[in-house]
């Protein structure tokens, strides 16, 4: 369930209608709703109650600082994957024992920035960046807490390019290595071991992987205890799918997935740590655009909007579906128009559907992309010197332009010409 609802005729965020804000800031921009965000992060506390628990927000997902504020403010930690990413945190007011550090490439600066701020853990990828981790602290005087993020080999079954659990992705350590790499890890001056680390992928509409991966992690967990190690935090990931259309998808609730957690690996006594960003961020945001010409094609309709793949490239890159509704409520029986829904790149991809039905629109109408909060905003570029696209929150009947858009003097002044030009 999310807070954007129909009301009086026209679409809402909460209590604000969407073209209010569309008359302020201009399309395209992007809605988050507070309350939506607020229910789905209680959503995983409550999921995971009574078992000792930190949901910490995959910022990647959705990374303004005001967004990050309040998820902060309700006790988030945050999951970062860039020293980019960190400041972000921080800039919201995150301590940095609420933050962990994933992903496969840290840079020494990043570990330094890190661990000089504060940090919960690290979770480490592979044998070179434990050295360096290991250096880089004892070169500070300080032992960096960590997490081996192990590979279980499981399928997740999801789009190819946000799978991360098979034996081939660059993701973490072979769990049949991990045993020999925590040993390691155990003889380096400025690493202390605390758990184990594991994310198999993104969008996942079955608990099945999951569970295999955990019960391998469990196992893990029991062998590594038996070598002497303290194992006492288990990070389990993000990667919950969501529903992308409101009719035939129902992708496993965060209710059942906090099941299968206490089943797995309840009984051994970890804190549990899970790291989920779409199910918090996802529903919670809307792209909105206007159309900037209907165009009768050959055989089909293209609507052509002031939204394109540098706004939301998940259509283009990932094959994404993301339902598009009108900002204004079709009466009751009205016929739908089917369209071609693109954006005015230039390019083939820049396309968000195909043969889509819509309600019949006219130049000027409003369109909203639902479940586009996460991976949306953040991936956005300014391909085609299009100006970065605002964000907005609201909450309750107010609204606040989160990020603004950036005006053409200020993209132009990014550039500089040498003088020996
Ligand atoms: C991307 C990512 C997540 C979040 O995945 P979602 O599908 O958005 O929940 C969590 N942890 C790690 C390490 C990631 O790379």
């Amino acid at each position: 369930m999310d807070h954007f609802l129909y009301k009086n005729g026209t679409l809402h965020a909460e209590d604000v209608p969407i073209s209010e804000i569309a008359a302020e800031v201009g399309t395209p921009f992007y809605v988050y709703s507070a309350a939506t965000l607020t229910r789905h992060y209680h959503l995983f506390t409550e999921a995971l109650s009574p078992l000792p628990h930190m949901v910490c927000f995959a910022i990647k997902s959705l990374s303004n600082v005001a967004v990050l504020k309040l998820l902060g403010d309700l006790g988030a930690g945050m999951d970062v994957v860039s020293g980019g990413e960190y400041r972000r945190a921080r800039a919201a007011g995150v301590p940095g024992n609420r933050i962990v550090f994933s992903g496969v490439g840290k840079t020494r600066d990043e570990m330094r920035l890190a661990l000089t701020g504060g940090i919960r853990q690290f979770n480490v990828e592979s044998e070179p960046e434990l050295h360096a981790l290991s250096e880089v602290a004892t070169s500070l005087g300080l032992t960096a807490p960590i997490t081996i993020r192990v590979n279980p080999d499981v399928d997740a079954k999801t789009h190819a390019k946000i799978a991360t659990g098979k034996s081939e992705n660059k993701f973490g350590i072979p769990i049949a290595r991990a045993r020999e790499v925590y040993a390691e890890a155990a003889r380096l001056p400025g690493i202390e071991v605390i758990g184990v680390d594991v994310h198999i992928g993104s969008q996942l509409t079955d608990l099945a992987p999951f569970e295999q991966a955990y019960l391998k992690v469990a196992d893990l967990t029991r062998q590594l205890r038996a070598d002497g190690h303290d194992i006492r935090r288990l990070d389990l990931g993000g990667g919950l799918g969501i529903p992308y259309t409101r009719s035939n998808e129902a992708p496993p609730l965060p209710l059942d997935y906090g099941a299968l957690i206490k089943r797995t690996v309840g009984d051994l006594g970890c804190e549990i740590e899970i790291e989920p960003g779409r199910l918090i961020s996802g529903n919670a945001g809307l792209l909105v655009a206007s159309v900037v010409y209907v165009k009768n094609g050959e055989g089909r309709d293209f609507l052509i909007l002031d939204a394109a793949m540098n706004d939301l490239v998940r259509p283009s890159m990932y094959d994404a579906h993301h339902d598009i509704v009108p900002v204004v409520e079709p009466a009751a029986a009205t016929e739908a128009a089917v369209y071609d829904v693109v954006g005015p790149v230039c390019e083939t991809g820049d396309t968000f559907a195909k043969a889509r039905p819509v309600a019949p629109m006219h130049e000027g109408d409003l369109v909203a992309f639902r479940s586009a909060g996460a991976y949306g905003a953040v991936m956005a570029s300014e391909y085609n010197t299009r100006p970065l696209v605002p964000e907005v929150l609201v909450k309750g009947d107010h609204f606040a332009v989160i990020r603004q858009r950036p005006t053409f003097d200020e993209i132009l002044n990014r550039d500089t010409i040498p003088e020996w030009l």
